[in-house]
């Protein structure tokens, strides 16, 4: 696993309010950091390697030991690209705060801009739905089970006991939204969104999960 901090976010990034940031701090064998030429410097990558897999991959290529200075250096472009991403959200407290917003009128407010595209869904890293479909081709005795990517703004992807259940945009925004911010802690002990914005990035409608959710608790920006 390597990872790349981060350290050009763009107007949309907002990972620093959702508890993580741009600067990894687990979870990877190597983390590279990119340091641009400076006066007197060369364009180079500090890669750093946190387990043993990670050293022995870093050994297969050609480097040099880190000096102070290059620690130095990464850690203040680690700190500039945090400063650009000022705080949002209180991302710990918005499952209590989402709580009892089933009734918000405000997701009306957005149904009426929301297109049901599944835009936000097919670029999101934590969007997972999928559905299956049976098919028995013509000519052979065989039956094939496929699965293929869904997303919860379809309408037939909520489709039970003869009719779908998330009728309207409204409902289908609301289950997307609470679902990541809300009750995805009770499956999988985190929120369902690492606050990388390529949601808000790929919507046609310009809608923003952030100034949605801000809207809901009531917060200011
Ligand atoms: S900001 Fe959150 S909801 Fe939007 S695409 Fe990124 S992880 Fe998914
Ligand atoms: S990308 Fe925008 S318009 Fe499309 S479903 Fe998502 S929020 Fe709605």
């Amino acid at each position: 696993m390597v990872a790349v901090a981060c350290g050009e976010p763009s107007a949309t990034c907002w990972c620093t309010s959702i508890g993580g940031g741009p600067d990894p701090i687990e979870g990877f064998d190597l983390k590279i950091t990119e340091i641009p030429a400076g006066s007197g410097t060369a364009h180079r990558l500090l890669v750093e390697a946190a387990t043993t897999r990670g050293r022995e991959l870093l050994q297969r290529v050609p480097s040099v030991a880190a000096t102070d200075a290059d620690t130095a250096e990464a850690g203040a472009i680690m700190a500039r690209s945090a400063a650009m991403m000022p705080a949002r959200l209180p991302a710990s407290e918005l499952p209590e705060l989402l709580a009892g917003t089933a009734q918000h009128p405000h997701w009306d407010a957005v149904a009426q801009r929301c297109l049901s595209c599944g835009n936000c869904t097919s670029v999101c890293p934590t969007c997972f739905c999928s559905t299956f479909s049976d098919h028995t081709p013509l000519g052979t005795d065989e039956a094939v089970r496929e699965q293929s990517w869904a997303s919860c703004f379809q309408l037939e992807h909520s489709h039970l006991g003869g009719r779908a259940v998330r009728g309207t945009t409204a409902a289908r925004y609301r289950q997307w939204l609470t679902h990541k911010l809300q009750t995805w802690p009770e499956q999988f002990g985190t929120l369902g969104c690492v606050g990388c914005g390529r949601c808000t990035t790929w919507c046609p409608a310009g809608i923003d999960i952030v100034d949605e959710a801000i809207a809901l608790t009531g917060g200011t920006r």
